[in-house]
């Protein structure tokens, strides 16, 4: 990797940061399984917009978006889903904090850059009252495991009672 112009590496990272980037689809697929319902890509309704803009004139929301755009939205229950890749957002993981010896400053630069932006989006969307998970690229390979972390996100209560539940024993399935 380390061979690559900056052109090369930036489509690469173009690709894998895009839209619809693998990563991200293994979760939406994962929470569409658990019927649970989203928008993408920071988009609520015009409603919820106009009421934070209302509520927050000093916070911008480019083109009637969250703050840093989510990657998956549940607007009514205000929480939201970043799936992180690990280089891209520096990540305290060997491939996050693989530094490229072509080009080193350029790429520190950037990604230094994209790390304080996610952690300023993070800190303003607390503001705003909606509560952030970030999903990293390395964490998703364990998908059970990754499930479970979505689960105890959105029903921090439900997911305590099945806990509680499967100690027990019991097989009620709440059916
Ligand atoms: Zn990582």
């Amino acid at each position: 990797m380390d061979s690559m112009s900056v052109e090369q590496r930036s489509k690469l990272m173009a690709k894998i940061h895009g839209k619809d980037t693998k990563p991200e689809l293994l979760v939406r697929r994962l929470l569409h399984a658990a019927s649970y319902r989203y928008r993408l890509q920071g988009h609520v309704s015009l409603k919820t917009i106009n009421e934070l803009r209302r509520k927050h004139p000093d916070v911008t929301f480019a083109g009637g978006k969250l703050p840093g755009r989510p990657d998956v939205v549940f607007s009514s229950r205000r929480e939201v889903i970043f799936v992180n890749g690990c280089f891209w957002h520096l990540h305290d993981c060997p491939e996050g904090q693989h530094a490229p010896r072509t080009h080193a400053e350029f790429w520190d630069t950037k990604r230094t850059a994209t790390r304080a932006r996610d952690q300023r989006n993070l800190a303003t969307l607390r503001n705003l009252g909606w509560e952030s998970l970030a999903l990293w690229e390395c964490q998703l390979k364990d998908t059970a495991a990754v499930l479970e972390k979505l689960v105890s996100f959105l029903e921090p209560a439900s997911s305590k009672m099945a806990q509680t539940q499967a100690t027990r024993g019991t097989t009620n399935t709440g059916k």
